[in-house]
């Protein structure tokens, strides 16, 4: 074959692949979402550890990945000893504990939703240490509770929200969360018809925090976080446009004790584990 031939398929098939990964959803032209990695000049290889795997924004909990201990936040602390923190919602018991980083996003969360006129939020569970979820996996049976270690709960990054006027699913609380959650970084975390993917029944009322510019992708993508790590790991790099701001998100493997990414010289970058194989790295430039 001609080298011009194969040069002009090889560019037809690469902004075809590049259409695919384009979001244009009608009314949300505010994310846009394509394939793409950092410019090797203005980066760097560094070598991260395996302890690394374990923590972060992104890790992954369920029936087939237990949490490590390092995984769970540092910053957990008790809400209704924090009042600053605990505003324009309730609490459903006075011992609900949470990242104090969560809950600053969902306080920015509850703000945004009173502009929108709903004002009705009441937390009904946060973080969970493994003696408290293996009591409601005892009390509450395997088809209603995970076991301990296996639940998000236990990292303190995830939350039952619920609605002091009606069941989650009809209240208005739950419509808006569904639709503007991910603005700040939260995921609806076992959604309707991802039962197979998830392995939990649709909780409308149980969100996860994994930060904004993966709850952007998350959410105009329609994926799980089960299905967000696989795309990852399928494509290596994805950017993703917010507000004006680009964010570009890659994935790289854990080999043996440690993991080599990249990372920009200078600007700032966060890594996260996927609490399995590797790592993700977030950049904001
Ligand atoms: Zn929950």
């Amino acid at each position: 074959m001609k080298k011009w031939v194969f040069a002009f398929i090889l560019v037809i098939l690469l902004s075809y692949g590049i259409s695919q990964l384009n979001v244009k959803s009608a009314g949300e032209d505010k994310v846009d979402i394509e394939n793409g990695s950092l410019p090797s000049e203005d980066s760097q290889m560094i070598t991260v550890s395996k302890e690394q795997m374990y923590q972060g924004d992104l890790l992954l909990v369920n029936t087939n990945y237990a949490l490590h201990p390092a995984g769970v936040r540092k910053d957990i602390v008790s809400l209704s000893s924090r009042m600053d923190l605990v505003k324009g919602y309730g609490l459903l018991d006075p011992s609900i504990q949470l990242s104090q980083s969560v809950a600053r996003s969902f306080g920015e969360m509850v703000e945004g939703a009173k502009r929108d006129g709903v004002e009705h939020f009441l937390i009904s569970s946060g973080y969970r240490n493994a003696e408290k979820q293996d009591q409601l996996y005892r009390d509450m049976g395997h088809d209603y509770a995970l076991p301990a270690n296996h639940s998000e709960h236990n990292l303190g990054v995830s939350l039952d929200i619920g609605s002091s006027t009606a069941k989650m699913d009809d209240a208005e609380e739950g419509k808006w969360l569904k639709k503007h959650a991910w603005e700040y970084g939260f995921i609806l975390r076992y959604p309707k018809g991802k039962e197979d993917i998830t392995g939990i029944q649709y909780e409308p009322w149980h969100f996860r925090y994994v930060g904004k510019a993966h709850s952007a992708i998350m959410y105009e993508k329609d994926l799980t976080l089960e299905q967000y790590l696989d795309k990852l790991k399928e494509t290596k790099a994805m950017s993703v446009t917010l507000d004006n701001q680009k964010y570009t998100v890659a994935y790289y493997p854990m080999v043996g004790d440690g993991a080599t990414v990249r990372v920009p010289k200078g600007t700032h970058y966060e890594i996260s584990g996927n609490n399995y194989d590797g790592v993700v790295v977030t950049v904001s430039a």
